[in-house]
């Protein structure tokens, strides 16, 4: 039986640390940390997404301050909505909820969003900050991934890391921080022949595919570490993964469920790129260097 990595107990955790830091550091900076959340559309998951978002804001002591678009703005009101949140002393962290609606196109207004404010870690300058083991915002869900295997001392130097998926926001990243903890990796996608040959090596393995319940018993080698990023809607109701987790959870070692796992693990790196920029503009020690690979 695998032991669960749980992603709520330590959101949880880092949430009171991030109170801590914030409480901390509020006399020194004259004002709480500010996180804009910018909303283009009516995409209902995304008001879901947004909502949590905010919520876990107010739970740690980090002001709100997004703004909600109508679907037909011109990009150039999105765009100056981000210059002004550029230039806005009282935000530290800038996020624009995807997807956008159609006809805005998301590479020129992720691109104008200030790097220093960058609370998704997506920006060309952070991808590129993390490929050269700078620092910088780092992209949330992986960073996520990266804090559960810590907290659940899970090794990885020296191990075989295999991560399915390669998009920018999940497969990516995560390959590259996998790398820098001197895991050995390898990459799986759409054009991967054999799949579970390949996966069958991996000492630790994050699926991020989008394709529901794709990963089973005859993926997993008995004893891994698995790691599920995805997430989908049932058609009966409730949520699941990648990972078919009443097949993978008794040969595993450990497991993320899905809910419960890398989802709230996701907004826990959002709120401490967010956390961790304010501390940097006011010169605040933060001690939450653990929690940036
Ligand atoms: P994308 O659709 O952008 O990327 C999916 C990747 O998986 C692609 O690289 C694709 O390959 C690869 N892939 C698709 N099918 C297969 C297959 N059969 N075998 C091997 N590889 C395959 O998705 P995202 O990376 O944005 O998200 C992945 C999942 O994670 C989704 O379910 C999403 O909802 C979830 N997610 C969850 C988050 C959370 O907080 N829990 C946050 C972000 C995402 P190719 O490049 O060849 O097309």
């Amino acid at each position: 039986m695998a032991s669960l990595l749980d992603g709520r107990s330590l959101a949880a955790a880092i949430e009171q640390r991030l109170t801590d830091a914030i409480r901390a550091g509020l006399d020194q900076a004259g004002r709480p940390p500010g996180l804009a959340v910018l909303r283009v559309g009516d995409d209902p998951a995304s008001g879901v997404y947004v909502a949590n978002k905010e919520k876990a804001c107010g739970r740690v002591g980090i002001r709100s301050l997004g703004a909600h678009l109508p679907a037909d703005t011109p990009a150039a009101e999105v765009q100056a909505t981000i210059e002004r949140l550029n230039a806005d002393p009282a935000v530290d962290g800038i996020l624009l909820q995807l997807p956008l609606p159609a006809g805005l196109d998301e590479g020129p207004l992720l691109r104008a969003i200030d790097p220093e404010k960058d609370a998704d870690g997506l920006h060309t300058l952070n991808l590129g900050r993390l490929l050269k083991g700078e620092a910088g915002p780092r992209s949330c869900t992986p960073a996520g991934v990266m804090a559960l295997l810590k907290a659940a001392q899970v090794e990885l130097s020296g191990r075989r890391a295999v991560v399915v998926g390669r998009s920018i926001l999940v497969g990516q990243p995560m390959a590259l921080m996998l790398q820098a903890a001197d895991a050995t990796v390898s990459v799986a996608h759409s054009r991967t022949r054999d799949l579970a040959d390949l996966t069958r090596q991996a000492d630790v393995l994050v699926v991020a595919a989008g394709r529901p319940r794709m990963i089973g018993a005859d993926h997993v080698r008995p004893g891994a570490v698995v790691v599920d990023v995805g997430i989908h809607r049932r058609p009966e109701g409730g949520l699941c993964g990648d990972v078919i987790f009443e097949q993978v959870e008794p040969l595993a070692a450990a497991i993320s469920p899905v809910p419960g796992g890398v989802g709230p693990m996701t907004v826990a790196m959002l709120l401490v790129n967010t956390v961790v920029a304010w501390c940097r503009r006011h010169g605040i020690e933060h001690g939450l260097g653990d929690l940036v690979p």
